[in-house]
């Protein structure tokens, strides 16, 4: 990390709606996130997975997972 460069940031603890959290730099002490580097398909590859707007019931309901 670079120091000094961006005197007023400040460690941001940002939760994502998958339940991750991580910390980055920022002018902000805290984010929310609808998806993250861990959640998120283009990493991933698991769309269907993310509980979001209840895509997860959708997916159990059809897979009668209970
Ligand atoms: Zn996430």
């Amino acid at each position: 990390m670079r120091e000094g460069i961006h005197p007023g940031y400040k460690n941001c603890k940002v939760t994502c709606a998958c339940g991750n959290t991580f910390e980055i730099q920022s002018m902000k002490e805290e984010m929310r996130l609808d998806v993250c580097s861990a959640c998120h398909p283009f990493y991933t590859g698991q769309q269907k997975m993310i509980n979001r707007g209840g895509r997860v019931e959708k997916f159990k309901k059809k897979f009668n997972i209970e």
